[in-house]
């Protein structure tokens, strides 16, 4: 397991003058002021003018905080920016899906500066942005693509925040994007980005405290103000971390299953090995909130001829039973040289059938955004996967 302190800190990185306060948490930005020479007295009241030109309003000026005084601004202006990470590519899918490749700033001991992916996926009920929390991934899920690739490092806290807050400046879903910057918050209900998943690169169970402390910048009401029942964290099955971020971030969860039993398990998430299926449902039933109203999403990618039988779907209902759950399916993405293949979509629909018949809704998750490669899975191109060898800095997955 990789682990790291959460970073609150302000990041010198590697190569650029000035850091950018943008992500931070309130002890990051707090810090930031304080070595900026606002005074210890003042220091609380700073930060939350800050705190809502940052988040709230989304400014990437400090000339736009306009109930700070003149001198102030200046001062910051002088030491920080208000930059997000660097847009190396954004595509734009024939359904609207959008995904962002971007690069940050090096930390002092990168070779290179990491890339990383986000991906928006509007729908006509919602609009869910997919996060990433490390670069690459240790665990090796065969069917996945970023599990071919190094772990580089995990993402700090700020980085983590910033991929939400890039997401909004480009959609247009801060106050007054759209309309006359009459400085009115966006009410809930006219927000384009509602829900925020981490189902992007990485596994974010490994890097906890980071990605919690993003979390609650990105669910703190004076700020991006996300309601946690719409935040969903991931996991392909850390169990003894389970407990704990339910405890603790309050965010709804969702299971890479993906086979009903230990051995097809073992392959498809070598992690099973560790955390059998059996330990893995035991944490579940006592995820923390977890009640009909606070259901666990049960992901399961359709592979044929591997994990596709309808004796496989009447397992994974019998295995669910007494867990208030919802069943995805997700249709495997393809990515060059995999050995696997998607089902047949008629094996898809039948055993849709029989999760429906079970008593589970609308299972199957529509492929989105397929013609940019921004599907599960598929994240962080090739041509970044092909360099990840040379990487003397890079983790060993195996670590
Ligand atoms: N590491 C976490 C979160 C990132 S993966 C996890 O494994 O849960 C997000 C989801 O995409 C997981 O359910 C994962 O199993 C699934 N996934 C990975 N590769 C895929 C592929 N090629 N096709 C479809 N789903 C995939
Ligand atoms: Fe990592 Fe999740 Fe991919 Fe498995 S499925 S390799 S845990 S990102």
């Amino acid at each position: 397991m990789v682990s790291a302190a959460p970073t609150d800190t302000i990041l010198q990185p590697a190569g650029l003058s000035k850091p950018s306060l943008a992500g931070l948490t309130r002890d990051g930005l707090k810090a930031a002021l304080a070595a900026a020479g606002v005074p210890e007295k003042q220091l609380r009241m700073r930060v939350g003018q800050l705190w809502g030109w940052i988040y709230a309003h989304g400014v990437t000026s400090f000339d736009q905080m306009s109930d700070v005084s003149k001198e102030l601004r200046r001062t910051l202006a002088d030491l920080y920016t208000l930059d997000r990470p660097e847009i190396v590519a954004e595509q734009i899918s024939v359904d609207g899906t959008r995904k962002w490749l971007l690069r940050l700033p090096k930390l002092g001991h990168e070779a290179r500066a990491p890339e990383i992916e986000t991906v928006y996926i509007p729908e006509s009920d919602r609009g869910t942005l997919c996060i990433s929390s490390q670069i690459g991934c240790t665990l090796n899920c065969s069917f996945c693509h970023t599990g071919t690739q190094r772990l580089v490092r995990n993402l700090e806290a700020h980085e983590i925040v910033a991929q939400i807050m890039l997401a909004r400046d480009r959609i247009g879903d801060w106050p007054g994007s759209e309309k006359p910057a009459d400085g009115r918050l966006l009410p809930n209900a006219e927000r384009k980005i509602t829900n925020v998943v981490l189902m992007g690169m990485g596994e974010p169970l490994y890097n906890f405290d980071n990605v919690k402390a993003a979390m609650d910048v990105a669910s703190d009401d004076a700020g991006l103000s996300l309601s946690k029942r719409r935040i969903t964290l991931s996991t392909s099955g850390v169990v003894p971390e389970i407990p704990r971020w339910g405890e603790e971030s309050g965010t709804m969860l969702a299971i890479s299953l993906h086979a009903t039993n230990d051995a097809l398990r073992d392959e498809l998430v070598p992690l099973n090995r560790k955390y059998p299926i059996s330990e893995l449902l035991e944490a579940c039933r006592n995820y923390p909130g977890l009640s009909n109203a606070k259901r666990i999403t049960f992901e399961y990618v359709m592979l044929k001829g591997v994990n596709d039988s309808l004796a496989d779907a009447r397992a994974l209902v019998r295995l669910l039973a007494g867990i208030p759950a919802k069943i995805n399916l997700i249709p495997f993405n393809p990515w060059p040289n995999t050995k696997y293949e998607c089902s047949d979509w008629q094996t898809i629909e039948r055993f849709a059938d029989v999760v429906n018949r079970a008593g589970y809704a609308s299972p199957v998750r529509t492929p989105r955004g397929r013609d940019i490669l921004a599907a599960c899975g598929q994240l962080k191109s090739e041509s970044v996967k092909l360099r990840a060898s040379a990487r003397p800095d890079a983790i060993d997955p195996a670590g």
